[in-house]
């Protein structure tokens, strides 16, 4: 289910009610959902699901759940499976044909991309880029004749280095957004295009979380 992604506020109803019956919650950093269960005086049991202990444990959450147990999966912000570990869970629940449920909510992807003002009518999600050079400009030429509007998850630090290797496989024209801390106090959204986006990020804080969106190939 989904959860904030930075306003404790955006929550369903149903959500808020599906966490309060589940008897277990599973979830990427507890000391994370700790702190949103307090927001709303939910008391339930807790269990990790991270990259390092996500093949370990899938075994015996899916046994519970096949046991007729009620599990809810959350992520530390925003729609669990989305760029972090809960797809494994989901991928393997299907194949032991295990009920799912979504339950939605946030998700930084559309939260970026209807305020973006690029078109929404088509856009590809990439997700993360690989952290090294040449990959990640393998993997943007991939998408280059995209014609919808892509989106990039990225951390603040590595943003000028994704900004010149952007810049030198897509050329200077494409728009660019910068949509940083969404839904929380120092919420950004900076708009350039590719061959000024190295300026932008010399006048924006390189803190927090970011979503880049750039525009397709239009050509
Ligand atoms: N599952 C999450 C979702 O639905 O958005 C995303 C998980 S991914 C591990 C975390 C990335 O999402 C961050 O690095 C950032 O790119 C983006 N993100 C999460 N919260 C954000 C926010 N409040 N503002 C901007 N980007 C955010």
């Amino acid at each position: 289910m989904s959860t904030p992604i930075g306003n404790m506020a955006d929550i369903t109803l149903r959500a808020l009610e599906t966490l309060k019956v589940v008897d277990l919650i599973v979830c990427e950093d507890t000391r994370r959902t700790r702190g949103l269960l307090a927001h709303y005086d939910i008391h339930k049991p807790l269990i990790s699901y991270n990259d390092v202990n996500k093949e370990a444990r899938t075994p015996s959450l899916l046994a519970k759940l096949s046991n007729g147990e009620s599990l809810a999966l959350v992520c530390d912000a925003g729609t669990p499976a989305i760029s972090d570990p809960g797809f494994y869970l989901v991928r393997e629940a299907v194949k032991q044909g295990i009920n799912l449920v979504p339950i939605p909510g946030p998700s930084a992807i559309l939260a970026a991309l209807v305020v973006s003002g690029l078109p929404t009518d088509r856009f590809l999600f990439v997700g993360f880029l690989s952290k090294k050079s040449g990959r990640r400009k393998t993997q943007i030429r991939s998408f280059a004749e995209e014609r919808g509007t892509i989106i990039l998850y990225e951390t603040a630090l590595r943003l000028p280095k994704i900004a010149r290797d952007l810049l030198e496989v897509l050329g200077p024209d494409r728009r660019v957004v910068l949509a940083r801390e969404l839904t929380k106090r120092f919420e950004q959204v900076a708009r350039t295009d590719l061959e000024n986006l190295p300026e932008t990020l010399k006048e924006i804080p390189l803190k927090g979380e970011f979503v880049v969106l750039v525009s397709g190939n239009t050509k």
